[in-house]
């Protein structure tokens, strides 16, 4: 261990910069939901890809395993070191390298995060539009395929990406794509490393798309006496060609624990919320539109607000879902399912998760994006019983066969990480076989964050 110690600091030439601290490798042990904690040995924070580049040389010659971390905000335990050796914090490898506001691109490095670069695009009037719930860092964002509430406008991570700088297991550094939008010139690669997990190769230098602000945006909540109708207005308002930004689905038993939650009075039905964004022509024209649809589907209420604060709160039911469920069940873990079905069969699919949840009597929030058929229900898990562990697994399974026979996947957004890991076999068959021959092309002796995805 000592030796491990002096060798890294011998390439980072900066003790600052390499810790074995209890609470450090704590920190990097373990991920936000219930899997197995694992320290490792030693957390390392490079400021360059060279210094990446000599250190993966290092532990490449060792077998010595590196697990990327960039904010720790992933939910399928992705940066848990399960074999040990070391953790890789991006944090400090932070800067906006170049924006070109007329090119409508920007180059990062990977610890940036998504309000650090949104704050410094704003004065060019851009934004990048990718959103999950937490601060991610941009590498981490393209490592796990990350979307949230705006894909149904803008699409995922995978459709961001321009270009990346990637240093790989044995140290070399290469790139792939570039800056432009369009490029039909050999294979994807940079296809094949968004959604990797930190099993190809560690990004450095990551080019991203960028999109204008638009010039109105209003929220709308709309709300229905089932879940079908709900599904339904949401899918009309899709067809009608609507300027949706975002629209959410949240069930009623999730809305009584967000009023249970939070002391509020919200209407214990199916809720959509709505977010249209664009020109204002275009956005006061689809809220009437919407609002029409919705009545058609028998909406019984149908709200909507355009300035600032008035927007925060419409929304407000929709960001406290799994706080909710959290305060119900003081001490207990979460585990978040992540399915995606094809948008028709969203409605049923809500239904059936509910049904089963109500029958193992475990408290869960369900709540869906509409737009794109990806749902979650987050479920209460005692992380120190087995039995409780055992029961919400059993339901994440049933969730995940339910969607898969849908014709649907077993992560919308989260990725396979540890927790999924079965599931991949049962969706993909044997092409799982042709990506393991491709891992162990691009990382020969298996360092790089071992023990996930396979
Ligand atoms: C409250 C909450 C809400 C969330 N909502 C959403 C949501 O709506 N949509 C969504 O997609 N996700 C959501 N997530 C999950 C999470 O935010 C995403 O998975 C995010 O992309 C992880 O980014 P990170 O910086 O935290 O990465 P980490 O958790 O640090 O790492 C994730 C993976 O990326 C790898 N990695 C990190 N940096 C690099 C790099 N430079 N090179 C190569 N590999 C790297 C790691 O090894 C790991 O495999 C949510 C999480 C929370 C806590």
């Amino acid at each position: 261990m000592t030796v491990m110690y002096d060798q890294i600091l011998n390439i980072i030439q900066d003790a600052d910069r390499i810790s074995r601290n209890e609470t450090i490798l704590e920190q990097h042990s373990k991920g936000m939901t219930y899997h197995q904690p694992q320290k490792p040995e030693i957390v390392v924070y490079p400021k360059s890809k060279e210094e990446i580049s000599t250190l993966l040389l290092y532990a490449n010659e060792r077998k010595i395993p590196v697990t990327p971390f960039g904010v720790g905000s992933s939910l399928e335990g992705q940066i848990i070191p399960s074999q040990g050796g070391i953790s890789l914090d991006l944090t400090l490898m932070n800067k906006i390298l170049e924006v070109r506001p007329d090119d409508f691109y920007v180059k990062v490095q990977p610890g940036v995060t998504r309000s650090q670069l949104n704050k410094e695009l704003k004065k060019y009037g851009l934004f990048f539009p990718v959103d999950p719930g937490a601060d991610a860092s941009i590498g981490g964002m393209v490592s796990t395929n990350a979307s949230g509430t705006n894909s149904v406008k803008y699409g995922t991570m995978k459709d961001q990406v321009l270009g990346l700088e990637v240093v790989l297991a044995e140290g070399r550094i290469i790139r792939s794509g570039g800056v432009v939008v369009k490029s039909s010139a050999g294979y994807n690669l940079t296809s094949l490393f968004v959604g990797s997990e930190g099993t190809l190769g560690v990004f450095t230098e990551i080019t991203l798309r960028l999109r204008g602000i638009p010039e109105a945006t209003v929220v709308a909540r709309a709300t229905f006496p089932s879940v079908e109708a709900a599904g339904s207005a949401a899918a009309f308002m899709l067809k009608a060609g609507i300027e949706l930004g975002k629209v959410e689905l949240v069930d009623e038993a999730t809305i009584k624990a967000v009023n249970a939650y939070k002391g509020t009075t919200y209407q214990e039905v199916p809720t959509l919320f709505l977010e249209l964004s664009g020109n204002q022509l275009a956005v006061n024209q689809g809220v009437e539109l919407a609002s029409e649809v919705a009545k058609e589907e028998g909406c019984l209420v149908f709200e909507f607000e355009q300035d600032t604060l008035a927007r925060a709160q419409l929304w407000e039911a929709r960001h406290q879902v799994a706080f909710a469920i959290q305060a119900a069940n003081p001490g207990k873990g979460l585990l978040s399912t992540d399915v995606c079905v094809p948008i028709s069969e969203l409605p049923n699919a809500i239904k059936e998760t509910r049904r089963l949840v109500e029958f193992h009597g475990v408290d869960a929030a369900i709540f869906g994006h509409v737009g794109d058929g990806n749902y979650h229900a987050v479920l209460s898990i005692d992380a120190n019983d087995l039995a409780s562990i055992k029961k919400v697994e059993a339901i994440n399974q049933q969730i995940v066969e339910y969607a898969l026979e849908k014709g649907g996947t077993c992560t919308g957004e989260h990725g396979i990480g540890i927790g999924k890991k079965q599931f991949l076999r049962i969706e993909h068959g044997e092409s799982v076989e042709l990506m393991q021959e491709i891992k162990n092309i691009i990382d020969k002796k298996g360092i790089l964050n071992p023990g996930k995805v396979f």
